[in-house]
């Protein structure tokens, strides 16, 4: 028996089977007025499901890595995340090893300790594994000026920082992450963020042009008409398991090369000694 003396509850023992989800898991009925549970044996079915609608806004609003709202400047990895360009930068450099704050290093101990966490960045590890991107908010990026509480007191000021932010594509005004919007790429070079369907009307007319100017076979972006080629275009936060499994192997495939060259450069050094 337990409780007569003999043994020594810990804290995990107490919080065991005491969770929300648990005691509702019927919807209520086993819980007393007092909130407690009146029957025992109740089993976690697991955890509970994010609203895949929530997760793709999250995706589109927050940084992948450290979870605050977007801001400028913003970047994108080569498997379409995105980040807050300076929670990216402390990342990369607290991988080679160079902490910049207190702050940063118990955040890329944290992230590295938990497993899930350490791996949103892992395939990040210098300045070349990301590159900058413009997106074009809704409203121009003003919705926390909205808040009544007038934008230019403290809490105007908090508000502001502290808003979602949201975005659209610059061409055809569909909001990126939600339902029905398609996918969106960022284009290469420039780093502009617009709807897959924007960039294919972009090739669609580059190979009607073709024939006419010499340089008419690669397509123009519709935001700034620079030149881009399509396999530069990397896919933002794409559901699609293929697009994903594409940019994974991009990136790994980049990986191994770039180690490969490191390696050559090595041996290279070493005989040259
Ligand atoms: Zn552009």
């Amino acid at each position: 028996m337990g409780l007569d003396g003999g043994t020594i509850i810990s804290r995990s023992d107490i919080l065991r089977g005491q969770s929300w989800d648990v005691a509702n898991a019927d919807g209520g009925a086993s819980t007393s007025s007092r909130g407690g549970q009146l029957s025992a044996g109740k089993v976690h079915t697991g955890r509970r499901r994010v609203d895949p609608a929530e997760r793709r806004r999250a995706r589109w609003s927050h940084c992948a890595l450290s979870g605050e709202p977007l801001r400028e400047p913003i970047v994108c990895c080569g498997l379409g995340r995105l980040y807050n360009r300076e929670a990216l930068i402390e990342h990369a450099l607290a991988n080679a090893g160079t902490f910049v704050s207190e702050t940063s290093t118990y955040a890329y101990a944290n992230r590295t300790n938990a497993t899930e966490g350490g791996n949103v960045a892992s395939h990040v590890r210098s300045l070349r594994d990301f590159f900058p991107v413009h997106l074009r908010a809704v409203d121009g990026g003003r919705r926390g000026d909205r808040s009544g509480e007038g934008s230019h007191g403290r809490a105007g000021k908090r508000s502001r920082e502290e808003a979602t932010p949201e975005f659209e594509c610059p061409v055809w005004g569909v909001r990126c992450g939600e339902a029905g919007a398609g996918e969106f790429v960022a284009i290469r070079p420039c780093g502009h963020v617009v709807s897959d369907r924007a960039r294919r009307d972009a090739e669609a007319t580059a190979v009607e042009g073709r024939g006419e100017s010499p340089g008419g076979e690669s397509p123009h972006c519709p935001v700034c008409d620079v030149r881009f080629h399509r396999d530069g275009c990397v896919h933002v936060n794409s559901f699609d398991v293929s697009i994903g499994e594409r940019l994974r192997t991009a990136v790994d495939a980049r990986r191994a090369a770039e180690d490969d060259r490191r390696h050559r450069r090595r041996t290279r050094k070493e005989r040259g000694k």
